[in-house]
């Protein structure tokens, strides 16, 4: 089994000093690397129940809807502010610098659906806290949130699983 992490590519100082962007570009764009990440994300939840996956703006819904396919379930997206045409639940979440809103259709998911959430990394978690937090108002059974990179350094996903979502990811890339 090729190693899947040898092919996030990482830039340094993008898209400023002192970060370390992980590329998941490299990944998706190698057939073998992106049948085999499916294939991982997928398979802790084959026999969960997952009845639809929802997946973030804007990575997480290439990897959520390769997903959900593999999972036999529906896709819903959450997205920033202003995209989804019809009513929405929205929540607001803390950036390094001031405030976003991210949106799902308030009819996306029902109440008590399992629902699994997927994005491509989790860093201080905001994001992904945030799309739980939305899921939660709309009455979703969250199973879990799977992610392709953790990066631990920032705790995002010490603090989901700690506020009880369990968390799966395929590899973690240490520091920022
Ligand atoms: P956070 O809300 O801090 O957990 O950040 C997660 C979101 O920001 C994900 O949607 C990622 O795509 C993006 N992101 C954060 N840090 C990085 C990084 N070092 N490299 C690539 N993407 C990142």
């Amino acid at each position: 089994m090729r190693d899947i992490k040898s092919l996030i590519r990482t830039i340094p100082d993008y898209p400023k000093d002192g970060i370390m962007f992980r590329d998941i570009t490299t990944l998706l764009g190698d057939a073998h690397g992106l049948r085999q990440s499916i294939e991982m994300m997928t398979a802790p939840y084959l026999d969960k129940g997952v009845e639809v996956v929802v997946g973030i703006e804007a990575r997480g819904f290439i990897v959520g809807g390769a997903v959900a396919e593999k999972l036999g379930t529906g896709f819903m997206p959450v997205r920033k502010r202003g995209k989804l045409p019809w009513k929405t639940i929205e929540q607001e979440y803390t950036l390094e610098y001031g405030t976003d809103v991210i949106e799902i259709h308030e009819d996306a998911v029902s109440t008590g659906q399992k629902v699994l959430l997927v994005d491509d990394l989790i860093a201080t978690g905001g994001t992904a806290g945030a799309a739980v937090k939305i899921l939660q108002k709309a009455g979703a059974d969250i199973v879990g949130a799977a992610f392709i990179i953790d990066l631990p350094d920032l705790g995002g996903r010490a603090l989901l699983e700690k506020s009880g979502i369990p968390c799966h990811a395929l590899m973690q890339f240490e520091g920022e």
